[in-house]
């Protein structure tokens, strides 16, 4: 519904109950452009309204008449709210609080360059240009062009407005209700400029706090002619038929030593330097003031050199780190030939862990019998051909098993038998299990050079039920332990229930 329209006479927005009423108000939709009616007699059941003279009221007649009421709103304002000013910046949200301006003038579609703002106001920090957004955000190029030329403006944004009674966006617009952005803060420049200097005044600081730890720690240095060597660690990485292995190995595990002899090189703003002699070799020490980049004179040394590199937090500690470590070549060389092994032993055991699995009707045909005479033996089953009961079928496969080489029910069954012949309610720990049960089975003629390899260094669950005992045992327990006939514990297992009873078909 129109009640606010502009008068051909004067040009200025008119509200329905200030003009005359008919086409005597002389007023236009500058939507379109039609004449307008206005009816200012309305009974009680229908508000006073434009009502347009040849033309059917549209989407954009609304949408221009909202647009108007906000400029106008604006255009008469004694005072403005600025909304409060947050934006980012080097990291840190610079801030203002929200402030009250008296308006001392306004103008409407103000030409700044080859732009129109669609209000300008006077305050006393400055011109404000205010821009009113019904359907259409500000165009890219004149925020632009306001934040180039640094000119404080903001936008209101009344989209929402379009499908309610536009008193709604009135009383709003008067009670600062309306969301606005930012297009350039009124204060921007200053919270940047003040926010610098702290930054630069920050920096100094922080220089000269460095400086003073390093004195200290150099002082000391060279009284005791004690230091510490840090770790070493490498990234290695090998390819083996598709496979990709990478491991970050140590290579050196830090070492307090004794220097013969310590003694200061350099001090500059970007470094300290001490050169430090252990028997015949040298050892250069630098504590850097700044992080990111090494220095030149410091890149350039020859031998060994360790840094100390100031934290980002100037609350934590400085680190160590070795920046050359000539004398550890041939450690890292022989590291890495480890690392290749290891590589290659990782992939005899995938292979294993498949010919396991691939293999499993073989295995059943090998052990099928034994198994059978064994249910016989224990009373657990009287059949020729025992099936199996619900909890050997609980897991389909059982790779953790590969190394005894058997049908994995045969090791399973064995595994309960060796089990249940523990007190129960005492922990059992996982590697007497698997030891007791490698006593039964014997283990893959692999099986000792991978474990002895690889234990070390396996670091995902799935893994370490390949290789690891106490993991085997512990993965090959499962059905037990989701059937609630055991407890397990981080190293071995209770028992709660004999686990050999669970294995006949009439449980
Ligand atoms: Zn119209």
């Amino acid at each position: 519904m129109l009640i606010y329209a502009l008068s051909r006479d004067t040009n200025k927005l008119e509200h329905i109950d200030s003009v005359p009423n008919g086409l005597k108000c002389n007023c236009f939709c500058s939507g379109c452009n039609d004449a307008l009616v206005a009816k200012n007699n309305c009974s009680s059941s229908r508000s006073n309204h434009f009502s347009h003279y040849s033309k059917d009221e549209n989407r954009n007649c609304l949408m221009t008449q909202l647009h108007l009421a906000a400029q106008h709103h604006f255009l008469n304002a004694e005072y403005i709210t600025l909304p409060e000013v947050s934006f980012l910046y080097k990291d840190e949200f610079l801030t203002n609080k929200a402030i009250n301006l008296k308006v001392l003038s306004a103008q409407l579609e103000t030409k700044m360059d080859r732009y129109y703002a669609d209000v300008t106001i006077e305050t006393e920090i400055g011109t404000i240009a205010i821009e009113v957004c019904v359907t259409h955000k500000n165009e890219h190029d004149k925020t632009a062009y306001y934040q180039q030329n640094k000119i404080a403006s903001i936008e209101y944004d009344l989209s929402s407005y379009l499908s309610k009674d536009i008193d709604e966006a009135i009383k709003d617009l008067n009670e600062y209700a309306v969301e606005s952005t930012w297009l350039y803060e009124w204060c921007r420049d200053e919270l940047i400029q003040n926010h610098n200097v702290f930054l630069a005044k920050e920096k100094v600081r922080i220089h000269q706090k460095r400086q003073r730890s390093a004195k200290l720690s150099m002082t000391k240095l060279m009284f005791h002619k004690r230091i510490t060597l840090p770790d070493l660690t490498q990234y290695f990485k090998h390819k083996i038929g598709g496979t990709q292995y990478s491991e970050n190995v140590s290579v050196f595990t830090q070492k307090e030593i004794q220097l013969t002899e310590v003694f200061e090189v350099a001090s500059t703003q970007k470094y300290s330097l001490l050169k430090g002699n252990l028997n015949k070799h040298i050892i250069w020490i630098a504590f850097l003031l700044e992080r990111n980049q090494i220095p030149d004179d410091i890149a350039k040394l020859s031998g060994s050199v360790i840094i100390q590199t100031p934290s980002i937090n100037e609350n934590e500690q400085a680190t160590w780190s070795w920046l050359k470590y000539p004398r550890l070549a041939r450690r890292i060389e022989h590291t890495k030939k480890q690392f290749i092994n290891r590589c290659k032993l990782k992939k005899q055991l995938k292979r294993n862990v498949s010919w396991f699995l691939l293999n499993t009707d073989n295995l059943y045909k090998k052990d099928y019998q034994t198994w059978s005479n064994w249910m016989k033996k224990n009373k657990l089953s009287s059949q020729v051909y025992p099936k199996l009961s619900y909890v050997l079928r609980y897991k389909k496969e059982y790779s953790c098993l590969w190394m005894f080489n058997s049908w994995h029910i045969l090791t399973l069954s064995y595994l309960t038998e060796i089990i249940d012949s523990k007190p129960q309610n005492s922990i059992i720990s996982y590697r007497d299990i698997f030891d007791d049960l490698a006593q039964r089975i014997d283990l893959h003629e692999d099986f000792l050079i991978l474990e002895q390899n690889l234990a070390d260094f396996v670091i995902k669950d799935d893994d370490k039920s390949l290789i690891i005992r106490e993991n085997i045992i512990e993965e090959a327990l499962l059905p037990f332990r989701e059937l609630m006939q055991i407890l397990c514990l981080h190293d071995g297992c209770k028992r709660i229930n004999p686990l050999m009873s669970s294995l006949s078909l009439g449980n």
